[in-house]
């Protein structure tokens, strides 16, 4: 069964042809900044990839390019269209109204349009998704898969905020997480790579790159979580702050003399990595200027491990105890430097980093020494995979066997 998952982002639509049953990728590609003059068309697996300039006023435009380079040309995958089973749409925001993916229909796309508040830039984007879908493939099923849903199993002490409880009954103030499915697709593998169920573990799992997530999953079930009512929330990341002292808003916004969108902007966009080193927020333009001497880059770079390095601590005390660390995206997979600065110091709390084993490369892989009482393990995230797979299951049959 082949299908297409959906990735829309507010300029952007990310794709993946995948057979679930095969577990074969057939093919991938982006559509970026849609809707401006540079709007450029990249399809293709590695070698194959070809970018083309194309115009695409809007994400239905988009859409036609992505199914027309999908079935012809020299990148075909497919013969026709009817060779799309399904369709699985990446879905920021699902609020307190789904705990799951669901089938679309028009009560889900309703709810996705009404937590566009709560994420304006994303939903709404998803929404573009999945309307250019209905338009080219009307009769193919679509399902909606959630990034808040896996964190729909916290507890209220750990969601709520202690701010007056009518501003929750109000608009629903609370914590929703982000990077669910990532986090959920990585704790199933870790649980699989130490050949452990999963609901004998208490793992914290890190999903660090350029967004930043940490959480807490207490035999299989998510307890905490760092990011919040948006993902601006917990660790500190490429652009965006994370938590801070919230009585600096009032104070920037009137001391710079910035409204609520621009205070906003500085949080999101200008803060984290990029705004401490003032050079970049991408941590290896970071890790480099800090090797050169440069004390803002190594500033930030202290204050990254130094913020996940709390988050390991906050959550070895909300489960009382970890048995695995859990590490994925572009920091946490590939940047040797970040984890041995993350985990020094904890030999205390059982946790022991393998200098050699941590210079490794590539894949899923365990890192820790053989006499640490808490293993490291590296598990590269599949976002797409684990949106393809419940799709599968929700359009087809469960799937019962493991994750490869
Ligand atoms: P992601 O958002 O998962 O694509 O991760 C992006 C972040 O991963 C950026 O800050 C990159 O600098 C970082 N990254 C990617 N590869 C490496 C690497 N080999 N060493 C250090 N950082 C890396």
């Amino acid at each position: 069964m082949n299908v297409l998952v959906i990735n829309a982002g507010s300029s952007s639509l990310k794709y993946q042809l995948l057979n679930v049953e095969t577990q074969t990728l057939l093919a991938k590609g982006i559509c970026e900044r849609v809707g401006s003059e540079e709007a450029f068309h990249k399809h293709g697996l590695d070698k194959n990839e070809q970018v083309i300039d194309a115009k695409m006023a809007d994400h239905d435009d988009a859409m036609a390019l992505v199914l027309e380079a999908l079935t012809s040309g020299p990148t075909k995958a497919i013969d026709s269209l009817d060779e799309i089973d399904a369709v699985g749409h990446r879905i920021v925001q699902g609020g307190k109204y789904f705990d799951k993916s669901v089938l679309i229909d028009d009560e889900v796309i309703e709810r996705i349009g009404e937590l566009a508040e709560l994420a304006p830039l994303h939903n709404g984007a998803a929404l573009m998704g999945i309307h250019a879908c209905q338009k080219h493939m009307p009769d193919v099923p679509m399902v909606a898969v959630f990034d808040t849903s896996f964190f729909q199993t916290l507890p209220p002490k750990a969601y709520m905020y202690a701010i007056p409880y009518e501003l929750y009954e109000k608009y629903a103030i609370r914590k929703y997480g982000a990077h669910g499915t990532s986090h959920r697709y990585i704790s199933e593998r870790a649980a699989t790579v130490l050949d452990e169920p999963l609901d004998d573990l208490k793992l914290i799992t890190c999903h660090l790159g350029n967004g930043c997530s940490m959480s807490a999953i207490d035999h299989g079930v998510a307890v905490d979580t760092s990011m919040g009512l948006t993902p601006l929330d917990g660790l500190m990341m490429g652009t965006r702050c994370g938590a801070i002292d919230p009585a600096i808003v009032p104070f920037i916004m009137e001391h710079e003399n910035l409204n609520a969108q621009e205070v906003n902007d500085l949080m999101n966009k200008k803060s984290g990595l990029l705004g401490i080193s003032g050079i970049s927020n991408d941590l290896r333009s970071v890790r480099d200027a800090s090797e050169q001497g440069d004390e803002r880059a190594q500033l930030a770079y202290d204050m990254y491990s130094n913020s996940v390095k709390k988050y390991i601590g906050q959550y070895i005390a909300v489960m009382g105890g970890v048995d695995a660390i859990v590490l994925t995206a572009g920091v946490g997979e590939n940047c040797e430097k970040m984890r041995r600065m993350i985990f020094t110091g904890l030999q205390p709390l059982g946790i022991k980093l393998d200098l050699e084993k941590n210079k490794g490369r590539g894949g899923e892989r365990v890192i820790s020494t053989d006499d640490s009482a808490v293993q490291i393990v590296i598990i590269p995230t599949d976002e797409e995979y684990m949106i393809a797979r419940d799709t599968y299951e929700i359009v087809h049959e469960r799937i019962d066997e493991p994750l490869i």
